[in-house]
């Protein structure tokens, strides 16, 4: 019979044998996914390993192996130095600009940010002493390092933004803000790691959501900050570690499963979702569809320059109408969820309008500013389903 380890049956009660029977010892079977080890408490080999930081991973706040296989996954996806995980999307891009200022320090933010991207400057940032100002998306870059001084250290920037499209020529920032010793940051959850890689575009700071395509259910938070620079990956490395932040090993097992279909997910969403935008564009009721990836679209060279494909979120105006007609387009709905965030395999319809409220350059269209998520249903029923919403529209236009 086998023994239990360092609990000799003759000298130990059976309190004792039955919490510590059953500890994993030795080695593993290979599977096709790495373990999902769990533990707060790292077990080390011996007395001088506890302090020794160096050579051991001395607590599980930090990762174990699920973790380590998802960071070395979205580094390779992100040509990245190194990759960091927080326990969102939103805490990404928090903790990724906590890392790198401090206070006196100031930040050019683009008016397209995420909403609650833009909540943390105005609501923390500012608190902590570090000034933000709101720039047009549609500057050119030589016009947005104008607006650099002499305490601007980073620039945010969402390209395209994820309710009004626009996009930024993110390579041309990047080597104009290296120039003057300013950081740059973009929140790259469109472009998922995948369709567009920005490090590869001289940018310093790629983070995402992971929460929307990396995922792809709907089911589970977090967000990533990756880096070229090794001693910016150690910078944003000290920040989630100062701020004590932590994800959970089940959590990036699922992650890293949602990563081994992404590319296939992507491409069915974004050519359905390109095919819908165009059939979308000749509906009378539409005055306008906003798809970066649509031939003829206002950042379509942009696009095409810089991105593999498209991910199967855009928007559209409708023509003319009233917000009360636009909730008559949402509720006829019957394919279409009514719900925020994206990137899951369902299909998923808002208004987009009362999230503009606070933007200082947002553009205006010509009736409510509708935004669609594209899944993986197929087209035709989606289109009847639009077909509805645009009918309901009408009749309450
Ligand atoms: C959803 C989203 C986030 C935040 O992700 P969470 O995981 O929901 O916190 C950040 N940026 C963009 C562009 C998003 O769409």
């Amino acid at each position: 019979m086998a023994q239990v380890r360092s609990t000799p049956s003759t000298r130990v009660t059976q309190e004792t044998r039955l919490i510590r029977a059953g500890a994993h010892d030795g080695e593993l079977v290979k599977t096709v996914g790495p373990p999902i080890q769990k533990g707060s408490t790292v077990l080390l080999p011996n007395a001088a390993a506890l302090y020794d930081d160096d050579s051991f991973l001395t607590y599980g706040r930090a990762g174990l192996a699920a973790h380590d296989a998802l960071r070395q996954a979205l580094s390779e996806m992100e040509g990245a130095a190194g990759v960091c995980l927080y326990p969102s999307g939103l805490s990404a891009v928090t903790g990724a600009v906590l890392a790198v200022l401090q206070a006196g320090d100031e930040v050019l933010a683009a008016d397209n940010i995420y909403k609650p991207s833009r909540r943390f400057c105005d609501n923390v940032l500012k608190r902590y002493g570090i000034g933000v100002r709101y720039f047009d998306p549609r500057l050119s870059p030589e016009a947005l390092l104008d607006l650099t001084g002499e305490r601007t250290r980073l620039i945010m920037m969402e390209s395209p933004g994820s309710l009004t499209f626009e996009m930024m020529d993110l390579a041309a920032v990047a080597e104009l803000a290296k120039a003057k010793g300013v950081l740059t940051l973009t929140d790259n959850t469109w472009g998922a790691g995948y369709l567009f890689k920005p490090l590869e575009h001289g940018v310093d700071i790629s983070v995402q959501a992971l929460t929307k395509y990396v995922g792809g259910h709907s089911d589970v938070f977090m967000g990533s900050a990756a880096a070229r620079d090794p001693a910016l990956v150690h910078q944003l490395a000290e920040g989630v570690h100062n701020l004590g932040w932590s994800v959970s090993a089940d959590d990036a097992y699922q992650m890293l499963r949602g990563l081994r279909t992404l590319p296939a997910r992507l491409k069915a969403q974004g050519e359905s979702g390109l095919r819908i935008a165009t059939w979308l564009a000749a509906q009378p009721e539409v005055a306008e569809v906003i798809h970066p990836a649509l031939p003829g679209a206002a950042d379509h060279a942009l696009w095409a320059r810089d991105y593999s494909g498209a991910c199967g979120l855009f928007g559209f105006a409708l023509k003319g109408g009233t917000p009360q007609a636009a909730d008559a387009f949402l509720d006829a709905l019957k394919l279409f969820g009514l719900g925020f965030s994206w990137g899951g395999f369902e299909s998923l319809a808002i208004v987009s309008d009362p999230q503009l409220g606070k933007r200082k350059f947002a553009p205006t269209y010509d009736g409510p500013l509708m935004r669609l998520h594209i899944g993986l249903e197929t087209e035709q029923d989606l289109m009847a389903d639009l077909r509805r919403g645009l009918d309901a529209f009408s009749a309450a236009r």
